[in-house]
């Protein structure tokens, strides 16, 4: 149904527009911030066709993590050195400008590390980290200031109460967050700086006409700024059909609260397809997109019988085998993908940005990807 805007409306709300940001992820939150501080007297506008931010920024992991080791192994089989280290960095810049931005009370950050495990019959690839710990160690030293980034704790497995694993391997200068607070400080951050939001308002269309872009919205209405940044993510190619960004969901559990839950920390497994932590004494589980790649690929939420069960296994039989649980909740969040493990921060007309394909990492390299595209826009 087509609702007419009204002159108050248009008046109010959609006149003299600086900046409009499309999408109120964490990367269209620190553009728009970024931009309140480049220019106080901006109107900056951020439009989020949800009623919260909904795509992967409110439905991640929380994982404060820049690289387990079988990922940066798998990353050098397709990028050179230089770029999988320079990746690594500004994962860990990121984080350290996302920590600064919010603090880390508010972010509920905890150092508490990161584990990669690895089952009997993954001995192979295991052994092929514990040979590279040091070439690792070594590599990223002069980016966390840590001798010993990577450690190896096997003597550790017991205490975690986990079944079938024979290594593991603990990222020191790992954390985790709490997502929800972290978006809502970034949202509490953007409005305090005079960031305005509109929520329920999608936009269908951006274009540049001479020296102002017009965005077309769901409603039917049009509304003009002088510039956009387009951080729709796992989203993009809806606007833009032919970005190198491809959809992916991801599916989550989490379970109720468990008495004396020994597991403490962010754990990878299955070379990082499966994600879990704790929380408020509950195990969150997630990932397995590997399994059905093409089902997957999309950016519909929803949640499957195949990996819902997937996930569930792994409870029972290797996290949780000791100790009884129930499932709580379940949903799922759209991440956006490449080829190449890298995002896209580029002009595509003359007053349109896009800063989109965060991958699994948009926690760690939001806030920096966001920065980048807003410099890009106000240059
Ligand atoms: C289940 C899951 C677990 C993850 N775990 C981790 C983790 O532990 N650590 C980590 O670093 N990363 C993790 N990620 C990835 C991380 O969450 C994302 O990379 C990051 O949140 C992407 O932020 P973004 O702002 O680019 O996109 P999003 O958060 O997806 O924001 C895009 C926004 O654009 C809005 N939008 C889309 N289209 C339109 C339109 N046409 N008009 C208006 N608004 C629109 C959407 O509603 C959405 O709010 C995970 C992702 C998922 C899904």
């Amino acid at each position: 149904m087509k609702i007419q805007q009204s002159y108050w409306e248009q008046q109010s709300f959609f006149k003299n527009i600086d900046i409009a940001i499309v999408g109120s992820g964490i990367v269209g939150l620190s553009a728009a911030i970024h931009c309140k501080e480049q220019m106080p007297q901006a109107k900056v506008l951020i439009i989020e066709k949800g009623v919260l931010p909904t795509g992967a920024s409110t439905r991640n992991a929380g994982f404060a993590c820049f690289g387990s080791l079988t990922e940066l192994l798998d990353d050098l089989e397709n990028h050179s050195e230089d770029e999988v280290f320079a990746l690594v960095e500004r994962r860990w810049q990121g984080l350290q400008r996302l920590r600064q931005r919010v603090g880390d009370s508010d972010l509920g950050y905890r150092a508490w590390g990161g584990y990669e495990i690895f089952r009997q019959e993954e001995s192979e690839i295991a052994q092929t980290c514990l040979e590279k710990i040091d070439y690792f160690n070594k590599a990223i030293q002069s980016i966390t200031g840590l001798e010993e980034t990577y450690q190896i704790r096997n003597k550790e497995i017991p205490k975690f109460g986990f079944s079938n694993i024979r290594t593991m391997i603990v990222n020191t200068a790992e954390g985790q967050i709490h997502t929800g607070d972290m978006m809502k400080s970034l949202l509490a951050i953007a409005r305090q700086k005079g960031v305005e939001i509109l929520n329920g308002l999608g936009i269908k269309s951006v274009h540049d006409e001479e020296n102002e872009v017009i965005l077309e919205t769901d409603f039917g209405w049009h509304f003009r700024a002088k510039k956009a940044l387009i951080a729709t993510n796992g989203f993009a190619q809806h606007l833009l059909p032919k970005l190198q960004v491809q959809p992916a969901r991801n599916q989550v559990l989490i379970t109720k609260p468990i008495d004396n839950l020994s597991i403490k920390g962010c754990f990878h497994y299955d070379r990082g397809y499966v994600y879990f932590r704790n929380i408020d004494n509950r195990i969150l589980l997630g990932g397995g997109r590997n399994l059905a790649k093409e089902v997957e690929a999309t950016n519909n939420f929803g949640l499957t019988t195949f990996i819902q069960d997937h996930l569930e296994k792994l409870l029972r039989e290797v996290i949780l085998p000791k100790q009884t649980f129930e499932i709580d909740q379940r949903w799922s969040g759209i991440l956006g993908v490449g080829d190449i493990k890298k995002p896209i921060i580029e002009s595509i007309s003359q007053n349109v940005v896009v800063a989109v394909r965060m991958g699994g990492m948009g926690v760690a390299i939001g806030s920096l990807v966001g920065e980048e595209g807003a410099t890009i826009l106000l240059s």
